[in-house]
This record gives C-alpha cells, structure tokens and sequence, in this order.
C-alpha cells in the first residue's frame, strides 16, 4: 500500500484503501456535483438533495474506479502473480501487483482488463440512464457513463505505465522478446505523452482556462514522472538480475544468543562492528534477526534487563534468502517484507548477511562503471 494511505477493507485477499489524496477529490466531486451538474440540470432542486445526490455519485465514482483496479488485480491473481494491495488516489489506482509478469501475454490480459471494465461500466450506466425515468437517477448514471468512458480513453493512452502504454509494451516485447527494450520504448512514448499533456495545459492556461489548464498539466507532470521512475526500476532490475547475492553479502556469519542483554549487544557487537542487525542462532541455527528498529522500541534504562529474544524479529519464522539467487529477487524480498537486511544461507548454514545499503552501494558502482 502507498504511504499515506488509510486501509479501507479487504476483498478477495487484497487490501483496498485510499491515499489522503482521493479524500481532496472526493470533496471537489461532490462540490462540483452538488452546485454545478445538480442545479443546472434539475433547476430548482433543493440544496439539501444536490448535496445528497453529489456524495451518492461521488460514492458510485469511487466505486468505478475501484471496479476498475479489481479487475487489474483479480486477473493478476488469476494468472499467478501476487496482488496485494489497491489504492485510489488522486488520479484514479493503483494495484500494487508484485513482481512483473513472466509472460508478454499475463502483461497485456492484465493491462486491458481494466479499460474493459470501464467500458463496461460506462454502457451499464447509460443503460439504466436510458431505462429509468426519474430524472435524478437519469442524470446520475449519465454522469457516471461519461467518467467511467473518459476513464477508460484516458488509461488507454500508449504511454507506460498508463494502462494502454502497458499493453503496448506487451506487444513490443513479444514481437521483440526484450522487456527492456519495449519497457524503454513504453515509457519514451509515455514521456511524449506526458509533455503533449504540459504543452495542452499551458495552451489551456493561456487561454485564461487557469483550472481546467492547471489539471491537465499537473496531469502531465504526473504521467512524466511514473514514465521516469518505471524507466529507472527497470534499468535497476536489469543490472540487479545479473549479480547474485554471493557477490554483494557480508560474510560475516557471526551470531548472537537469544538471552544476550540488549546493553551487551550494543556495546560489543553493534557500535565495535558498526552493524544495524546481527542474526540471532541457538545451537548453531538460525533463529531469528536483532535489528537497529527492533532495539529502539526499548526504552535506553531497560536495555539492561532485556535480552534478545525478548525483541528479535523472525519468531514466526526467519526470511533468508541463498547466496546464488539474483540480486533482484533479494530486493523484492527486501522490499516485500520492508527490510534492511536478510540473513543469506546455505542449507542450513549461515554463510552472511545482506544489507540494503550493500546492495545500492553495488548498484551505484556498477552505474559508475557503466557495467
Ligand atoms: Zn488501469
């Protein structure tokens, strides 16, 4: 989930929740519902009732695009790939799919399904628009039918990492077999995308269009920077995938008894080894990891007292990763489960540890040395 996000629910094992942003939209939805399309639609409504009806469709709004962020991760799960998480924020979703998809053909079907979805969505709505005859549901659904079509139009742009630059990377890969390239191709087109949404709402702006020019180009600047940091990921992913963990570890296969006193810990293993985590072992195995994050919850006046065990993390099973696996997988381990550092073992033997600062410290030498 986005950091600054509220979990909302949980639906099909995904975590459904909003960034604080959506809540700003949700207001200015509802205002401009309730005294633009309201009033000037069914003139003489009552003020109460325009209010009502602007949450209502601003409610359904939120409900779209969730439909459409469902249909992402649902198809994803389908096909195998790990959907955790959807969070609506300022300018519609995101489903926080882990991991890439392995096939040009999971990356396209997961791509155009939520397009689809709107679509869909958007003819339902004129459907009830076209079939009921009470005027404040006709211009409800109508409303709905045209965001739910714009939505659907705007994620289809071919600009990564836009829904429709996503399936046009898809078929650049599959006819070329190189994610990178079409990745790169994807997000280029994104970029050219992003700066025609600059160029419009400067012209919108010029033409005394301040709001509506404002949007559009923060739009702009939005789609550029996603095309930017998508570009980044996969070039990091690139170099990441050709070098195993082996390579980069600390081998330092020290470890630390669970009843060691906190004070002990930091006084001869931490500052003297200048260390953030040691692995903890009993009887020569692998129990858990004692960290920088794990020792300040304790007050400093009880580290005397309390040990190791009390405070390790990795009771409910220890996350180790092998020294033969690529370096990207040990950053999505890394990253999935919000950790520095993972203990690397072989078998069952301790052979090191990796640490996050190690692996960007890899990183930016290989980007100096353009290897
Ligand atoms: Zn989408």
């Amino acid at each position: 989930m986005l950091s600054n996000s509220i979990r909302l629910f949980r639906f099909a094992g995904i975590d459904v929740g909003i960034h604080y942003s959506w809540l700003a939209i949700f207001g200015l939805v509802t205002w401009s519902l309730a005294v633009g399309l309201y009033p000037r639609v069914l003139p003489g409504i009552p003020a109460v009732e325009s209010w009502v009806l602007g949450i209502i469709g601003s409610l359904l709004l939120f409900v779209s695009v969730l439909i459409h962020e469902l249909a992402h991760s649902l198809v994803a799960k389908a096909r195998g790939l790990d959907a955790r998480s959807i969070t609506l924020f300022i300018f519609g979703g995101v489903s926080n799919l882990a991991g890439e998809a392995k096939r040009p053909s999971t990356e396209f079907i997961v791509a155009i399904v939520g397009p689809i979805a709107s679509f869909v969505l958007a003819g339902l709505s004129a459907l009830v628009a076209a079939n009921v005859a009470e005027p404040r549901v006709v211009v409800t659904f109508e409303y709905l039918a045209l965001v739910n079509f714009a939505l659907a139009v705007f994620n289809l742009i071919p600009g990564f990492p836009l829904d429709g630059g996503r399936v046009f990377r898809s078929i650049v890969w599959s006819i070329t077999g190189n994610l990178r390239r079409a990745t790169e191709l994807a997000a280029n087109v994104g970029k050219l995308v992003a700066y025609g949404f600059l160029a419009w709402g400067f012209l919108r702006i010029l033409d005394q269009d301040f709001l509506g020019g404002a949007w559009i180009a923060v739009i702009g600047w939005f789609l550029h920077g996603a095309a930017s940091s998508s570009l980044t990921q996969v070039v990091l992913d690139t170099r990441l995938r050709r070098v195993r963990v082996g390579d980069v570890l600390r081998p330092d296969a020290t470890m630390v008894p669970p009843g060691l006193p906190l004070t002990q810990l930091i006084d001869e293993v931490l500052l003297p080894g200048n260390r953030r985590a040691v692995p903890v072992g009993l009887d020569g195995r692998l129990i858990g990891m004692v960290t920088l994050s794990d020792l300040v919850k304790v007050p400093a006046q009880d580290r005397g007292t309390a040990r190791v065990g009390d405070v390790m993390g990795g009771r409910t099973g220890v996350v180790t990763v092998g020294p033969m696996e690529s370096l990207s997988y040990a950053v999505d381990l890394l990253g999935k489960h919000e950790f520095e550092q993972l203990p690397v073992m072989e078998g069952e033997r301790l052979v090191g540890v990796l640490a996050r600062a190690d692996v960007m410290r890899q990183l930016q030498l290989r980007e100096a040395l353009d290897v």
